[in-house]
């Protein structure tokens, strides 16, 4: 692993897999040609790029022949969402989607409903982050064209009922998309078996290279989208461009590896989060985490440190990355829109902070991960007059366990430039 800082921020993006980074390099160095070309050098090329097909599929649960390689699944939900609208009868509308996904998914929405395209209605969700099962079903109507559910949640890893909400949509004649790039790789995905119609995935989220990804449909799935990048026709019309094969031969790689190995990496990963979230606890007051801990990823965990604004958290976590939810939209910080979704106050949103762990997380990073964030917290507490107040209810303070490593008091609260997080 290439990185001498503890890397707690897998949802956000995953280190490339060495072994990804090998089976890639023939199609970066030996190979010349496009894959759209007939002559031998094409032909290499279209071997590569079928056999990555094979891989991502068997990872989705498709058939090859239905993997559209895109540039993430920032442009697989575009196409998906866009591209469903596009050629939709008049008598399907509406569109479904849940509070909580993720941008690429929200901002489409948004400009669908601005341009007049159809109507979106948001599903709450729950407090303990869900999509409520009840509000779909009363939103539900034969005028809904699609219903768009994250499997799992990037902040919280929150995971959907996705079987039961694509019984629902097909009850009422709606196609399910499934925003899967924060489940495959982590835990179980099967989109034939659930039902799903079409689903959207993104190479770095499981070990492979960024700027590459899939929407996976069904063949009929598929005849409905339109497409949004017109020009060669490649990946049956629907997405113009010379392949990007070295990418493409990277998802498939990362897929096959995660095929084989999410269950392994799974086991040894919970209780590493499980360490590190008790310990914590063990160690600090006044820390609760947010969303359903039952029915979550096994790689993440989302703390709500009261008192402590996560901001000034995370800068004062060095050398651990960790992410709050926050995002700096038009140089404004705005709390994470997940968790006040989910009920929770602005105080107590941006007071939260996203671990996500991963394949090359260590025994050894959790400890520093502990240190370093009981020493963070306690110092930015400690700069919080509100905090520090006796409760005058019944006169007491809040009692601030010693820490074996006492907070560094020199280190400084910085601000940051934030970006959205993954
Ligand atoms: N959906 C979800 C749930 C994600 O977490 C992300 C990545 N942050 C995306 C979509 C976008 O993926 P990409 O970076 O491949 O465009």
């Amino acid at each position: 692993m290439a990185y001498d800082a503890v890397y707690l921020d897998y949802n956000a993006s995953a280190p490339l897999d060495p072994r990804v980074a090998e089976a890639m390099l023939p199609a970066l160095t030996d190979a010349v040609g496009n894959a759209a070309s007939s002559h031998r050098f094409g032909r290499f090329q279209t071997v590569a790029v079928d056999k990555a097909r094979e891989q991502v599929a068997a990872l989705v649960g498709a058939r090859p022949g239905n993997v559209i390689f895109t540039s993430g699944a920032t442009e697989a939900n575009n196409l998906a969402l866009k591209g469903i609208t596009e050629t939709a009868p008049p008598q399907r509308s509406r569109i479904l989607i849940s509070a909580v996904e993720h941008a690429s998914i929200r901002r489409v929405a948004e400009w669908l409903e601005i341009n007049g395209i159809c109507q979106v209605d948001r599903i709450s969700v729950t407090p303990l982050g869900f999509t409520d099962i009840d509000e779909l079903k009363s939103l539900l109507r034969d005028d809904v064209l699609m219903v768009s559910v994250m499997a799992a949640n990037s902040e919280t890893g929150i995971l959907n009922p996705i079987a039961e909400i694509a019984d629902l949509a097909h009850e009422h004649g709606s196609l399910m998309h499934c925003d899967a790039t924060q489940m495959v790789g982590r835990s179980y995905f099967d989109a034939e078996s659930a039902g799903v119609d079409l689903t959207s995935i993104s190479a770095h989220k499981i070990y492979g290279p960024q700027g590459v990804g899939a929407l996976v449909g069904t063949s009929q799935s598929l005849k409905h989208l339109t497409p949004q990048t017109h020009g060669g026709g490649q990946e049956q019309g629907l997405r113009s461009g010379s392949m990007n094969v070295a990418g493409a031969v990277g998802l498939g790689f990362a897929a096959e590896l995660a095929c084989e190995e999410h269950g392994k990496d799974a086991d040894r990963i919970a209780p590493m989060r499980d360490h590190l979230v008790t310990e914590i606890q063990r160690r600090l007051p006044d820390v609760t985490q947010n969303g359903d801990v039952t029915k979550r990823l096994p790689n993440t965990a989302n703390l709500h440190f009261s008192g402590a604004n996560s901001d000034a958290v995370v800068s004062n976590m060095d050398p651990v990355a960790v992410s709050t939810g926050s995002a700096c939209s038009a140089g404004v910080i705005e709390p994470s829109q997940v968790l006040l979704a989910m009920g929770l106050s602005d105080e107590a949103a941006s007071e939260s902070v996203r671990f996500s762990l991963g394949r090359f997380t260590t025994p050894e990073d959790i400890e520093t991960a502990i240190e370093r964030t009981v020493e963070a917290v306690t110092h930015v507490r400690s700069l919080n007059d509100d905090y520090n107040k006796p409760n005058t209810s019944d006169g007491e303070h809040h009692e601030w366990q010693t820490t074996t490593t006492p907070a560094t008091t020199e280190r400084t609260v910085e601000q940051r430039e934030l970006v959205p997080v993954g």
